[in-house]
């Protein structure tokens, strides 16, 4: 058994200081049981908790260190940037260097603004598609999380096509009256929403590749789709990349399935590690952005130099050949191991590039939020906790996606592949 009596310890101190004790949800471990890890350090693809122990790492931050931790090109670039001060609320060099660096490499957007998070850009964008469009109404995918933007906090209702109910306290109805809420893959309940709501669609968003739900593999197919639905109805297209982006390919799932969406977001690896979120679209769309347009919009530390420095320098590694084919290679490595010692299929993995889930179904595909069972994280939480006796991290649930970063070497995931096994049999 490894110690964690450390960990325990801090969380216990924590709770009386943050709700749960903790700064975000997931991260309490409510879903796998036990207390969480406090991380004391990390380097490359391993993480040392406040206990001592080391473990192999696929949560990486939740997706931001796809050069895996305390990446040295990273951590010299914010090391010279920041002597020479924080922040100074005026444009620096270094916001246009990496508004260069994405432009230049992106043939889906025109311009940009950045944010200091994925909640922040999306809220932006939503915001942005409803001056641009004059209209109130917006469409997402019941499974999809957009962050923690008031009228994005909605769960389904019992139609096909519903207005969505708020999802947390403190949200009023009235804030999501104007949200429609649809399942995933499912081309009848969007032509119905604009039917149903002709004209009155400002947007639609998605995550092109949801990966906060599982991940729930939607296909180039049902993409096109939504663009040619959106540019019939004079709809924008929203792809939240805060995940995908830069890790699908440095285009994100734009790039992988060649479909330009009106506004893109990111955040997550934007920032090489640092908060930095932003949304682009063309020039005519972002023209309507403070201060060029009436969409207000702002931020006293957006564009903040030392995060611009670790962004220029995480993504400038990220354009070099082959990075993400040699991620892709690492990913199927440990994919095709894990199935491989796995005949009785338990447990399918589905993946896409780098991001993989774990799931516990029979089903060949998992397309929709519907079609994950629940009951099945009984068996994700036993799996879970055998990992990280073997040291592996995972995301604390079975609803989490997991992340490979550069870093992680062949002897990583040989030793990972070896702890899926001690795994297996402790589930049979
Ligand atoms: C993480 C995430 C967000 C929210 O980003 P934060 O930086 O946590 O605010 C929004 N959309 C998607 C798709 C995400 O994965």
């Amino acid at each position: 058994m490894i110690t964690t009596t450390k960990s325990a310890e801090l969380f216990e101190k924590a709770k009386t200081y943050f709700p749960g004790g903790v700064n975000s949800p997931v991260r309490a471990f409510r879903s796998v049981g036990g207390n969480p890890l406090f991380i004391d350090k990390g380097k490359g693809s391993h993480i040392w908790d406040a206990d001592g122990n080391e473990y192999i790492d696929y949560c990486c931050s939740w997706g931001p260190l796809i050069l895996g931790h305390a990446n040295d090109t990273v951590l010299n670039a914010v090391d010279k940037t920041m002597r020479n001060g924080t922040s100074f609320g005026a444009p620096t060099r270094l916001e246009n260097e990496l508004a260069d660096l994405i432009l230049s490499n992106n043939k889906f957007i025109e311009k940009l603004r950045f944010v200091s998070s994925g909640t922040e850009a999306v809220m932006s964008a939503i915001r942005l598609a409803r001056g641009f469009t004059k209209r109130n109404k917006i469409l997402k995918f019941e499974g999809c999380y957009h962050g923690h933007v008031d009228s994005l906090l909605v769960k389904a209702g019992s139609g096909l096509v519903t207005f969505g109910n708020s999802s947390s306290a403190g949200v009023p109805e009235s804030f999501v009256n104007e949200t429609i809420t649809v399942p995933l893959h499912n081309k009848t309940a969007v032509e119905e929403a604009f039917k149903k709501y002709k004209n009155e669609i400002a947007c639609i968003i998605i995550e092109p590749v949801p990966a906060n739900n599982g991940l729930l593999l939607q296909g180039k197919e049902f993409l096109e789709f939504l663009r040619e639905q959106c540019t019939a109805n004079n709809t924008l297209l929203i792809f939240d990349e805060v995940i995908s982006g830069f890790r699908l390919s440095f285009c994100g799932a734009a790039g992988l399935f060649n479909i330009k969406p009106d506004i893109i977001t990111y955040g997550k690896i934007i920032g090489g590690g640092f908060p930095v979120g932003a949304y682009g679209a063309s020039k005519e769309i972002m023209s309507c952005v403070s201060p060029e347009g009436n969409v207000y919009q702002a931020g006293t530390l957006s564009g903040n130099p030392v995060a611009m420095s670790a962004g220029i320098a995480q993504l400038t590694q990220c354009l070099e050949k082959d990075f993400y084919k040699n991620l892709e290679d690492k990913t199927n490595y440990l994919v095709e191991g894990i199935t491989r010692i796995n005949p009785f299929k338990l447990f399918k993995i589905f993946k896409l590039g780098s991001i993989f889930w774990i799931a516990f179904t029979e089903k060949e595909s998992i397309t929709s939020a519907e079609d994950i069972d629940a009951n099945s994280m009984a068996y994700f939480k036993v799996l879970y906790h055998s990992l990280l006796e073997s040291g592996i991290y995972l995301g604390p649930s079975g609803y989490e996606v997991g992340f490979l970063s550069n870093a992680h070497t062949k002897d990583d995931l040989d030793k990972t592949i070896s702890a899926f096994e001690t795994g297996l049999k402790k589930l049979s």
